[in-house]
């Protein structure tokens, strides 16, 4: 496999994949199938396709990719409310990358910049911060997308901001919890998983504890890895060792940075700033509790309080983007895949985040 080139240990990761292979073949000779198993870590997604992996491991372990990319996931009347907000005057938008090319019902925030409107891309929602203090005639707004990985850096960025006594600055909040999404997923019993591998980066804020309601609710196991080619292996291995002697567990592959607690810091700060809400998801609907909003306390940074937007029902395309989100089909599947939507034109968000299913598909696995 071309890319296993890249490895740093290239002997290790073709070891570990014909280990994978050959469990891969005794689950499939017991349970008459291959193992279905699904990430929910747009980094994972990638990281998967990227390898080589998803495609070498294709005949021997099904492996599906989940919610697990912010910008994939934020629903189209979202998407459609922050481009409208950036149209309000004396106002700068900041946002990460990603979000400026996501294409809304009219238009994308990559339009409205062209068009005039002030809207700057960050590397972290600190730098959101500094340009609010720049800017003191400007009111600026900073799109809060992410998972529990970023909702702790948005918080660093509020409290930077009530520090500073800045009256100018203000989070639209858009965030998304993985364990709601994981539990609406299991409940609607629409697609059937093995086993979850579990995301690294949110596991080292949360913590391996808070996954042990796959084995407590659901009786399904997880690991959590990281996101070298061998390491996605391992996980792989562990997830097919318990499925082979029937038992659940939650286990933690990637000791190194994740611990059972997680960042109590972190937590500690999204408690004290935010509070649970109802969020809407892509092709899922509301979720009850699936996101954070900013606390009463903290209204005034709260852009959904200061700014009133107001957006009709989204214009519907053929996008998939909703059930690619759910595991139900892979982008091969959307007749607009490589068709009418690439990256360099993308129908969904799916096709143009750095993390999304179809563009990982699109960079990785076209033509295979
Ligand atoms: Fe949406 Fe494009 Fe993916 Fe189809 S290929 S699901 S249009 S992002």
């Amino acid at each position: 496999m071309e890319s296993l080139e890249t490895l740093s240990d290239p002997a290790l990761a073709r070891q570990s994949l014909e280990a994978v292979v050959e469990l891969a073949g005794e689950f499939k000779k017991k349970f008459g199938r291959v193992p279905v198993l699904m990430e929910v870590c747009g980094s994972h997604t990638m990281a998967f396709a990227k390898s080589g992996l998803k495609t070498r491991l294709k005949d021997h372990v099904r492996l599906i990719a989940g919610p697990g990319c912010p910008v994939c996931v934020t629903d189209q009347k979202s998407i459609d409310a922050m481009i409208q907000l950036a149209e309000g005057s004396n106002r700068i938008l900041c946002t990460f990358g990603d979000m400026m090319r996501v294409p809304g019902s009219r238009v994308s925030l990559m339009n409205s910049k062209t068009d005039g409107k002030d809207i700057r891309v960050i590397y972290s929602p600190l730098d959101s911060v500094k340009i609010a203090e720049e800017n003191p005639d400007k009111e600026v707004i900073l799109l809060g997308i992410g998972f529990e990985t970023t909702i702790p850096i948005l918080t660093l960025a509020i409290r930077e901001a009530e520090r500073k006594e800045l009256k100018n600055y203000s989070v639209w909040m858009t965030t998304k919890l993985v364990e709601p999404v994981m539990r609406a997923l299991l409940d609607s019993g629409e697609v059937k998983l093995d086993g979850f591998i579990l995301p690294g980066h949110v596991s080292v804020v949360l913590g391996k504890k808070s996954f042990d309601f796959l084995v407590e609710d659901y009786q399904i196991s997880g690991v959590i890895t990281g996101f070298e080619p061998v390491q996605l292996l391992s996980g792989i291995y562990k997830l097919l060792e318990l499925l082979l002697e029937n038992k659940f567990d939650v286990l933690n592959d990637y000791p190194s940075v994740v611990k059972d607690e997680g960042n109590l810091t972190a937590q500690k700060l999204l408690k004290q700033y935010l509070r649970l809400h109802d969020e809407d998801w892509r092709g899922m609907g509301s979720i009850p509790g699936s996101g954070l909003v900013l606390k009463e306390e903290y209204a005034q940074f709260d852009a959904k309080k200061r700014y009133e937007v107001s957006v009709g029902e989204p214009r519907k395309t053929k996008c998939r983007c909703g059930e690619i989100i759910r595991g139900l089909i892979n982008p091969e599947s959307c007749v607009l895949f490589n068709k009418g939507c690439t990256p360099a034109h993308p129908i969904g968000p799916c096709m143009v985040s750095t993390e999304g299913t179809c563009a990982a598909h699109y960079q990785y696995m076209r033509g295979e």
